[in-house]
């Protein structure tokens, strides 16, 4: 069995353990490796190393810093398709779409790779006769990622190189499910030059995430995952004196106005929905149709049933399978609920399997109308391809609808007035907003800003934001004397 390596002090090794998370292939659930739940003192010297490294990294001229990214980003690109075959492998997804995993961590690296402008302080001069003011950037020290499973190479990437861009150095937790596509990140890396110690990759699951909320070291911990365990990371973390971005569940919403490029509006929310097997956290998981859109709902439904999951290599497949057996189950008693609860089932996927994968965790694209706020399928971030229509007869009433939503990750308007693109862009209670764009992730020089029970913590990932994460600013007041020296001590606070 193929036991999957940590990165402890510049060396990939194997784990000393004798307790393994099996990682399976989620086509047909087999084996393909074993994650270690690293011991106590391999922890221990994961955040001994990235202390100890510190204290040289951090003097290591930005620019430098920079040019590791290069190497980086230079390194991903060339092994693009090897990634992307690993990363297929334990998550199933296609290859197309695991490329675009990769694709979206690289320009993270290049964002990385602007360190030394995006580092920059403010300076104004004269801010008293004499005193100059000036602001500078410095790292924090040891930070940690905690990843979830469904972009093991985006969102190790959200993290590790800008923070280590900063001048910080890093353990990274990467998801018990798909490990090996983080560890060949890691190999790159060092290949790339980053010295022993600035990145450390440690494997496992609870309990092995416990230290890194607690080790005084730590200075700052990144998350990203469901809602129970991003609350108890904020919670922790914080109340260990830390910074913390976490980054959670979603239930993101499109709504769709009568007077929207019906073609458009279709071909859009296909992939929005259903891409990815619907594990996305800005996967378009409600449409709603505002009006005599309604009548659109049909013809959506027949062309979702078009899409037909399959095997990673599958030129012909719209997506893979779901992670994990327990997905699927929980997939499954949802699209149920649904059915009990008296949503209209137009498309129903339940029984979908893959010939000559029958024991793969598939689930076919599912389309669920007359959807209410009541219902289960509404409530829960299914996090499977499944798709929930509702009926408004305004754009207020969809407002409203959204804006009573617990998610803030993400949404999008389909319209062709700019009167109504506006006002939904200044009021609904989110943190990104697409107007005729489904799905809208913004690229990394700005942030990802979701919003509510979709993030908990005050700076978002990447862009100037994860900047700011990252370091602590210092502002310096300054005066050199030249002939003005005082005749007294000053004992009250000046006014000008
Ligand atoms: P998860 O919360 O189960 O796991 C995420 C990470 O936390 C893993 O590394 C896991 O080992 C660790 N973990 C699990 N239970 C823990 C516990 N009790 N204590 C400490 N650590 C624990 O999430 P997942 O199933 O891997 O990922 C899917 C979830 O991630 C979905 O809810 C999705 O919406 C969310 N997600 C959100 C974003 C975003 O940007 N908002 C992006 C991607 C995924």
């Amino acid at each position: 069995m193929r036991n999957v390596p940590m990165l402890v002090n510049g060396e990939i090794k194997a784990s000393e353990t004798t307790q393994f998370i099996p990682v399976t292939n989620p086509a047909n659930n087999e084996v393909i490796a074993q994650a270690p739940c690293i011991t106590d003192s391999e922890m221990e010297a994961a955040i001994a190393s990235a202390q100890a490294a510190f204290d040289t990294w951090k003097d290591v001229p930005v620019s430098e810093r920079a040019r590791v990214m290069m190497r980086y980003q230079a390194l991903l690109k060339e092994h693009h398709d090897e990634i992307a075959t690993i990363l297929a492998s334990e998550t199933g997804k296609t290859f197309d779409d695991a490329k675009g995993d990769v694709w979206r961590g690289i320009e993270v690296v290049e964002q990385a790779m602007n360190a030394p402008a995006l580092m920059m302080g403010e300076t104004v001069e004269n801010v008293a006769r004499g005193i100059d003011t000036y602001s500078m950037t410095q790292p924090l020290g040891v930070c940690a990622g905690i990843t979830p499973f469904n972009f093991p190479a985006m969102i190790p990437l959200w993290m590790f190189p800008l923070a280590i861009a900063c001048g910080n150095t890093f353990v990274l937790k990467p998801s018990e499910q798909d490990p090996l596509t983080p560890m060949k990140l890691a190999e790159l890396f060092l290949e790339a030059g980053a010295p022993a110690g600035v990145l450390n990759v440690v494997h496992g699951g609870k309990d092995q995430v416990t230290p890194l909320l607690t080790d005084p070291r730590i200075k700052a911990v990144s998350f990203v995952g469901s809602v129970p365990v991003g609350q108890h990371i904020y919670k922790t973390a914080t109340a260990n004196m830390k910074r913390a971005q976490c980054f959670a569940g979603a239930k993101n919403h499109s709504v769709i106005m009568p007077d929207a490029n019906k073609e458009h509006v279709l071909n859009n929310l296909v992939g929005a929905s259903v891409g990815a097997a619907g594990q996305r956290c800005m996967a378009i998981s409600v449409a709603v149709f505002v009006g005599d859109s309604r009548s659109w709902i049909p013809e959506l439904a027949s062309r979702i049933a078009e899409v037909t999951p399959g095997v990673w290599d599958d030129k012909n497949a719209g997506f893979g399978p779901l992670i994990s057996p327990q997905a699927k189950a929980r997939v499954l008693s949802l699209i149920q609920q649904g059915k009990d609860e008296g949503a209209e089932c137009l498309l129903d996927g339940s029984e979908f399997t893959v010939p000559g994968y029958e024991s793969g965790n598939w689930v076919g694209p599912t389309v669920f109308s007359g959807v209410t706020p009541q219902m289960a399928i509404y409530q829960e971030e299914i996090f499977g391809p499944v798709l929930c229509c509702m009926q408004v007869e305004t754009l207020e009433e969809a407002l409203a609808l959204v804006n009573a939503n617990p998610y803030g990750n993400g949404t999008s308007i389909f319209t062709n007035s700019g009167a109504a693109a506006r006002k939904y862009q200044r009021n609904v209670e989110v943190g990104q907003v697409g107007i005729n764009v489904p799905i809208p992730v913004p690229m990394p020089f700005f942030s990802f800003t979701g919003w509510k029970n979709s993030f908990y913590g005050d700076l978002h990932a990447y862009g100037k934001q994860a900047i700011r994460f990252y370091t602590e600013t210092k502002t310096i007041t300054s005066r050199w004397l030249e002939d003005d020296i005082p005749s007294g001590p000053n004992l009250t606070i000046s006014i000008d």
